[in-house]
Formats: structure tokens, sequence, C-alpha cells
């Protein structure tokens, strides 16, 4: 809207640039009403533009709900474009597993933040209207505020990224590797049940501090490997478990967490759950622990 385009062409200053992804640069600013902004500016180029681009923007300005970072504005104006989102102070999850933030997240906080994630991903999967694919799911992805409350961010967007290789039939693919569905390589096609692969490796981030492609070695297989039930404990993860969680012991339904984790990463989409099912069960997960 007319608004909206004037609060972030004309009253925001850029204070600092903050980090840099995709699609450009992101910096952290103030928009006039006094709230604190993160602006993602995309690069010329590396977004499309048009009417359709501008009703996408419009409709996932829309959608509301705690565990989904706001895009608060957004503007388009002499090649510029600018997508202001709510603020997060405590960065990614990414950076708090590898210890880049200083942030400490003990397990129970892990649950909760998985558990707020895929709040926000079913919000996304069965109550916008339409329903939002989010298509990029990961850690860098996953955002937490002043509470260390989870937020996803980045929903939609991928879409509308503008393929490096345009001109050529696209055999690109949107989502990140290590975090890509299998069934995508057959199908072609990226389906809810593909968010629920990407969060189930999130997920096994969670239990091992581990990104998904390390050293050449991807995480699911790693787990699916070392994976012994007879372990009542650990389920033969301990030594993948990490450290500083393994050390506070007690990690309460770590065996449910995990089982969870491997069933949202099946290889055929038709075994992994739905994301709202995948909320239920971290709910009994933390209920279980009182
Ligand atoms: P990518 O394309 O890799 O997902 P982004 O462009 O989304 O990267 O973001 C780059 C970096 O900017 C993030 O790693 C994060 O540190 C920071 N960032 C992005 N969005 C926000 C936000 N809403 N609040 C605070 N920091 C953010």
């Amino acid at each position: 809207s007319y608004d909206e385009l004037k609060k972030c062409t004309s009253n925001f200053s850029e204070t600092n640039e903050i980090g840099s992804g995709g699609y450009g640069k992101v910096y952290k600013g103030m928009i006039s009403d006094g709230q604190i902004v993160a602006i993602k500016r995309a690069q010329q180029g590396s977004m499309q533009g048009g009417l359709e681009f501008k009703t996408e923007i419009e409709l996932l300005s829309r959608v509301h709900h705690k565990n989904l970072v706001g895009l608060v504005g957004f503007c388009f104006e002499q090649g510029e474009q600018m997508l202001v989102y709510e603020f997060m102070p405590n960065g990614t999850l990414r950076e708090s597993l590898s210890g880049r933030s200083g942030i400490y997240l003990d397990w129970k906080r892990r649950l909760r933040i998985a558990l707020g994630s895929a709040r926000g991903l079913t919000y996304l999967h069965e109550l916008a209207n339409p329903p939002i694919i989010h298509r990029d799911v990961k850690s860098t992805n996953i955002l937490l505020d002043e509470n260390l409350t989870s937020k996803v961010a980045d929903f939609g967007l991928s879409k509308l990224v503008q393929d490096a290789t345009k001109g050529h039939v696209s055999t690109q693919v949107k989502g990140t590797l290590g975090y890509l569905d299998p069934e995508y390589y057959m199908t072609q096609q990226l389906t809810e049940k593909s968010d629920v692969y990407s969060f189930g490796v999130v997920m096994l981030e969670l239990v091992t501090a581990r990104q998904p492609i390390e050293k050449g070695k991807y995480i699911v297989r790693e787990v699916r490997m070392a994976m012994n039930k007879t372990d009542a404990e650990y389920y033969g993860l301990k030594e993948m478990i990490d450290p500083s969680i393994r050390n506070a012991g007690n990690l309460v339904g770590f065996v449910k967490f995990v089982d969870l984790a491997m069933q949202c990463v099946e290889e055929s989409a038709s075994d992994r759950p739905t994301m709202s099912e995948v909320v239920k069960y971290i709910e009994t997960i933390l209920q279980s622990d009182g």
C-alpha cells in the first residue's frame, strides 16, 4: 500500500549492515513508529519484478503468527526492492548452535524452539489462505527473538528469487543442499512434505549442533547409520550429541525426539508426518516432563 511504501522509503534510516544472503544485504533500521526492523535490500535482478511479484508480497505481508517473522512492509521504487521485517535480536538458530552468538540453548530450550518453528510451519501449511509451502526451511531461516522464541523467516520467498540460470530451462533446485526433500528429484515438485523433510534435518541439527553437510558427511545418513535402538538412553547416538547438552544431562524425551526427526526425513513423503502431527508430538514430549 501507499503507506507502507512511504514508511520504508522516506522514514527508515540505514544504521548498520547485519548480514547478507541470497537476495542481497540485510540492514538493521528503524521505521517511523519507532519499531526496529531488518531491511532486506535486494540486489538488482535477484528478485522477480512485476505485478505477480507485488501480489505475492502483499499476500505474505498479511500472514501473521507468533512463530513467523512478520513482514512489516516493502517497497518497490526506481529499481529498488526492499523487504522490511521485524528485527530478531538473537539472530539465527544456526549462529546459536555453532556457538557464534554466545547464546547457550539447553535441551529444553531446543525442544521449545522446535515446537515454535513447527507451529509456524503448521500455520503456513494449514491456516494461511492460500496455503504456503516454505520451500527453504533451514537453521539460518529460524530466528530467535528477545525471549529466544523461534520464528521462521523467509517463507514463500524462494519461489520469487530469480534463477541464476535465467534464460535456460532450469534444473536448478530452489531449496538448500542438505535440506532438500529427496522426492523432489523424482517429482520435481516441492510439497508441504518437503518442508517436513527439511524440518527433520533441523531437528537433527538441534541434537548434534552439526550442519546438514559437514566434511562431506550428510547428517541424515550419519544418524541413520549410528542409530542403535537397544540403547534406551541415547539410541547409540551419544558420540553425535552436541557436547554442551550431553554434558548437562537429562535429555528429556531424547529418544522420542530422534524418532520423530527420523520420521520427518523418511525418503518417501507419504511416510512423513504432517507439520501439525509434528507439533502434537513435540507437545507430548514437553508435557511428559511435567
Ligand atoms: P539467507 O539468504 O542466507 O537466508 P538472509 O538474507 O535471509 O540470508 O539473511 C542474512 C542474515 O541477516 C541472517 O543470517 C541474519 O543474521 C540476518 N537477518 C535476516 N533477517 C533478520 C531479522 N528479521 N532480524 C535480524 N537479523 C536478520
